[in-house]
């Protein structure tokens, strides 16, 4: 069972063959509108990946409300706790060039509305669950009644701290599982080792401020994973990336469905399988893969 307290967008993709310049208009070839945000993103991924799905967070009252709550529905999502709030649902408004280049405007919209009594209203939700999923998109007075009431009930604390924001290492006491991606973990510690076979020692001082568990995701590259035994060095799966939008809500969606304290390593090989084929498909929960595809590359 798992519960996330985070964003729900919609996104919009235009794609052109050069971006524009400030105060130039250029011609798009083609516009999709695709469910994504990071909650909605990992609530998603573990739902496909077969867990019990709660998701905590708010829609506004524009056309977009429903297209991103029956994304989430049709994965399996429970969208009880999911508030209704005025104005507009949270938006990526996204351009990308024919070089892969993009520019990202994200408008918090409702997920900015979200509040701690929110959270509050949800509580009995996030007491029954064995772990609750949280990142940066919603206030940060949001993730700390989260936290709390997660620590209160012994529900496992999972942060992502994307988009990066600026954060006392004494702010995370209370996480047991810390997952992000090279550039997020650059907030923390002061030299970012490049690559897999890196010195990752320096994660240590995550393991001292209390995390229990430390996940870097290095995108082709793979992933780290520092605790208390050891560090785990994962390569990721060798596949045709296309997209890898939502490649680290893939992971974290897929890696908490599977999560047992006792086999670490089943969960993280389970993520990174889930996040591989994420990455040959298009889009953001498009491109979320069911619990038997997973299964399959992991036999393959
Ligand atoms: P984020 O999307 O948060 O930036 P990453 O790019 O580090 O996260 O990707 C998260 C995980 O997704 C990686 O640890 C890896 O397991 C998987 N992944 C990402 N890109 C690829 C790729 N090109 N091929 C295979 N797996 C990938």
């Amino acid at each position: 069972r798992i519960v996330v307290v985070g964003s729900i967008n919609m996104d919009v993709i235009a794609s052109v063959d050069k971006l524009p310049l400030p105060g130039e208009t250029v011609a798009a070839s083609s516009v999709q509108y695709s469910p994504g945000g990071k909650g909605a993103n990992q609530a998603v991924a573990a739902a496909r990946a077969g867990a019990d799905v709660w998701m905590i967070g708010a829609t506004g009252s524009d056309p977009f409300a429903q297209a991103t709550r029956n994304s989430l529905a049709s994965a399996g999502v429970d969208i009880g706790h999911v508030a209704d709030k005025p104005g507009a649902t949270g938006m990526a408004i996204i351009e990308v060039g024919a070089d892969g280049e993009n520019h990202i405007v994200l408008a918090a919209g409702a997920n900015g509305l979200l509040g701690p009594a929110d959270v509050v209203r949800a509580a009995s939700v996030l007491a029954s669950c064995d772990m609750v999923l949280l990142q940066n998109e919603v206030p940060w007075s949001v993730n700390q009644e989260a936290m709390r009431i997660a620590k209160a009930s012994g529900t496992r604390v999972c942060y992502n701290p994307a988009p990066v924001r600026k954060l006392d290492i004494k702010a995370l006491e209370g996480v047991d599982v810390l997952v992000m991606n090279e550039t997020e973990a650059a907030a923390f510690v002061a030299t970012v080792p490049q690559g897999l076979d890196g010195d990752w020692s320096a994660l240590g001082v995550l393991s001292d401020a209390g995390i229990g568990m430390t996940v870097v995701t290095l995108g082709s590259r793979g992933l780290v994973c520092y605790h208390r035994n050891g560090l785990i060095r994962l390569p990721a799966f060798p596949v045709r990336a296309i997209d890898t939008t939502a490649a680290g809500d893939t992971f974290i969606g897929a890696f908490a469905a599977a999560f047992d304290e006792q086999n670490v390593l089943y969960a993280l090989r389970f993520g990174a399988a889930a996040a591989a084929i994420a990455v040959t498909k298009p889009g953001a929960q498009a491109s979320v893969p069911s619990r038997s595809e997973i299964d399959r590359l992991l036999k393959a």
